[in-house]
């Protein structure tokens, strides 16, 4: 996923032994116009990849791992039943490993889907809204803002001892006011630690880059965050959901 994303952190994160794999192919059923991965019709999922996840973590030696997917519109549950697999054999075979799930949305599927990916009990359940609701038709538009928000309410409500994550990129074209607005929907919903980081084009066919947030509007939105009670939030110009995410997961068990 780092080279796939053509993340900016990867020597940082490689270097520190942490990575983002995707699971379900590389090819996705949607098509948000901030995002670098093929949209089109996936294949069919292999029923052996989560046992290679689960190996390709323990011969990297990784004490966190942050397994993400495409959006697999085409599956029934979604693709949470391969979460769950790969969940369970990275258990199997890294007892020690820490485990941070970034789903995609689960949207055209029955809400209970969600409760088994929860009942696997990842150590951290990630969604990104990724932008404020006001431009989902242009950044996200096979998505629903208030389903997604419903569904990090669903992982707190199902477990409350997992802890849950969101982001967003600033950038877009949004104004200050509702990504405040977006922070006290996600504290609604009970998540406990929000990322934001400045969105970067990926190519110049990909929604333009409206603004560079400056890095004291960074500290800004981050202590604006913290007052509205998020347990840990990272803010600054390279954040990314998962840079620093073994750290971080480190500091929210500590607290
Ligand atoms: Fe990979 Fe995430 Fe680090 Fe980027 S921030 S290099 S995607 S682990
Ligand atoms: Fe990219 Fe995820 Fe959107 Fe698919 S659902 S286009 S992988 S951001």
């Amino acid at each position: 996923m780092c080279e796939e994303a053509s993340c900016p952190n990867l020597g940082e994160c490689w270097e520190q032994g942490h990575a983002t794999m995707m699971i379900m192919g590389d090819t996705c059923t949607r098509g948000c116009t901030f995002c670098n991965v093929a949209t089109g019709r996936p294949e069919a999922l292999d029923p052996f990849e989560p046992g290679r996840v689960a190996k390709a973590v323990a011969s990297l030696g990784l004490r966190h791992v942050v397994i993400t997917s495409v959006d697999r519109d085409d599956l029934g549950d979604g693709g949470a039943a391969h979460f769950v697999h790969t969940i369970r054999a990275i258990r199997q075979f890294n007892p020690d490993t820490t485990i941070e799930i970034l789903t995609p949305d689960f949207l055209k599927c029955d809400p209970a889907v969600v409760d088994a990916v929860v009942d696997a009990r990842p150590d951290v359940f990630n969604h990104n809204l990724e932008t404020v609701p006001g431009l989902y038709p242009q950044v996200r538009p096979g998505a629903r803002y208030y389903h997604s928000l419903r569904l990090l309410d669903r992982v707190r409500q199902r477990d409350p001892s997992i802890f849950t994550k969101s982001g967003l990129m600033v950038g877009l074209g949004e104004d200050r006011q509702s990504v405040h607005q977006v922070m006290d929907d996600l504290r609604a919903a009970g998540v406990d630690f929000l990322t934001i980081g400045q969105y970067l084009q990926p190519t110049p066919k990909h929604h333009p880059v409206a603004q560079y947030v400056t890095p004291e509007d960074f500290a800004a939105l981050k202590t604006a965050a913290l007052g509205k009670g998020f347990l840990m939030v990272a803010a600054s110009p390279l954040t990314r959901s998962s840079y620093h995410a073994d750290a971080d997961f480190q500091k929210l068990q500590a607290l």
